[in-house]
């Protein structure tokens, strides 16, 4: 069986320096709120390229926090719209509902499945305030022309950046471009921890300032709160993690752009469209998605030959029983995405062979 992803394998790698980090910090007899998370958000805040890194209890939380503290900064209101693409995970969509803002959905472009910038300005109405864009299934949106509008509207842009830890453009990495940035290191994350975590990236000190407060009941001082804040810390024994791994991080996606590359080149079945890569660096390869019209037929035929694909997604947000509200809402590029995609399996520890087997088959198809 070739897994989609192996994470045995991928956190086998690194067996022994997990354990001195969990023995170190199983003896300082600190779990919360020090070192190890102080010195890896420096780390992560340095590599993103900005002045800070939060570390937070996850992904979502991490982009709920962002929403959140610009409305106690009183930048946002209840009833501001956000823009956000019509096709991304369900967690970007939810950051906005649960803070009683409205999500207004774009259309991506369907060749590499990010937002089109061309849809942005036709949405934007006297409520809107952000640009959410996601850097979906590991290469950034088209950054470049997101910035240039998010100025020219003075809305602040926000980074989905759960799915593309490292990916760059002209220098700059995801995490780097917005407001802010939210990160997810879920274990199956190209930087995964061993259990749910997160982080904020940004350079405003105040918002990062209110957001640690936010993350800690709403208070900077103990028993002193601010505001109504809630729990979402990120504990020393997976900051200590997260630190093991970031330093490999950049070896890791070497490795996955070399099996995505083979993908691209060798895969040659005309039934299959493979994703467009507007810039090598830009693209971190969370996952590879191509699609196929006869999508569950190929799915049943890689199952059938013992090779495990996953569907990233099913089902579009505006179809979600959670959001029956948008269900009469056509979004048709975004319906043949989730009716198409296959995302075949990718990872640093994905064999040359494995790597050979998959595209065989699917040329066989
Ligand atoms: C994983 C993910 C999230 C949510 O992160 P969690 O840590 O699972 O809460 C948000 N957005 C995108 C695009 C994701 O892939």
């Amino acid at each position: 069986m070739i897994k989609f992803l192996d994470l045995h394998a991928i956190n086998q790698q690194h067996r022994e320096e997990f354990i001195d980090a969990f023995t170190r910090v199983l003896d300082s007899g600190w779990f919360l709120m020090g070192k190890e998370l102080q010195q890896f958000e420096q780390q992560f805040a340095a590599y993103c390229g900005t002045k800070e890194a939060i570390g937070v209890a996850n992904g979502l939380d991490a982009l709920s926090l962002i929403i959140r503290a610009y409305k106690e900064m009183g930048i946002f209101q209840d009833g501001d719209e956000i823009l956000v693409p019509s096709n991304t995970f369900i967690a970007s969509i939810l950051a906005i509902s649960a803070n009683n803002l409205t999500p207004v959905l774009i259309e991506p472009i369907l060749e590499d499945y990010n937002i089109d910038p061309a849809l942005i300005e036709e949405k934007i109405t006297s409520k809107t305030k952000a640009i959410l864009v996601v850097h979906l299934y590991g290469q950034l949106a088209d950054m470049s022309a997101i910035t240039v509008l998010s100025k020219r509207h003075n809305l602040k842009l926000i980074e989905d950046a759960a799915q593309a830890h490292g990916a760059a453009l002209d220098g700059k990495k995801a995490g780097g471009w917005g407001d802010a940035a939210a990160f997810s290191f879920y274990p199956g994350k190209n930087l995964g921890a061993l259990a749910d975590a997160g982080a904020v990236t940004t350079s405003d000190a105040n918002l990062a300032q209110v957001i640690r407060a936010l993350l800690n009941y709403g208070s900077h001082e103990k028993y002193k709160n601010l505001y109504k804040g809630t729990n979402s810390r990120l504990d020393e024994i997976n900051a200590a993690m997260l630190a093991i791994k970031l330093k490999h991080l950049d070896e890791e996606t070497a490795s996955r752009r070399a099996v995505a590359n083979r993908y691209l080149s060798e895969i040659n079945n005309p039934k299959i469209v493979l994703p467009r890569v507007k810039n090598p660096m830009a693209h971190v390869w969370h996952l590879f998605v191509i699609r196929c019209a006869q999508r569950d037929e190929l799915q049943t035929y890689l199952q059938n030959h013992h090779i495990q694909s996953l569907i990233h997604y099913p089902i579009p947000p505006h179809k979600q029983e959670a959001y029956k509200e948008w269900g009469n809402l056509s979004f048709p590029i975004s319906e043949k995405i989730h009716e198409e995609v296959l995302s075949l399996p990718i990872s640093q520890v994905l064999r040359e062979e494995e790597v050979h087997e998959v595209i065989a088959l699917i040329n066989k198809f």
